[in-house]
């Protein structure tokens, strides 16, 4: 950022790098299916993941799918009938980093 920045376009600026760091954490449990589940899903039964996003839950099981928007079938494998819920979702307050502080930033490193 350029230091002729407004004090108005730096407020822009902190609110986008607040929103930035600003995180969602989801909480999905692991529910193997059936009275005789493999081994490798009964391993993750109750297991409980945190990401922070559903794309997360894509680099775990590749080929999961979502049924809707709290289920998702990790499709572990052939005839896999395991499912994941989504069981909470909140939203992780970014540090606070005082506006003042920011705008020195701004001004002194010109970052
Ligand atoms: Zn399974």
């Amino acid at each position: 950022m350029q230091k002729s920045a407004s004090p108005f376009e730096a407020f822009e600026a902190f609110l986008a790098f607040r929103a930035f760091i600003a995180q969602r954490l989801q909480s999905w449990v692991f529910m193997a299916v059936g009275d005789n589940p493999c081994e490798e899903c009964d391993s993750y039964d109750g297991e409980v993941f945190e990401v922070e996003s559903e794309d997360e839950l894509f680099d775990m099981f590749e080929y999961g799918e979502f049924v809707d928007a709290d289920t998702f079938k990790p499709n572990l494998h052939p005839n896999c009938f395991c499912f994941m819920k989504k069981i909470s979702e909140v939203e992780v307050a970014p540090p606070d980093v005082p506006f003042a502080e920011f705008w020195q930033n701004i001004v002194e490193k010109g970052v």
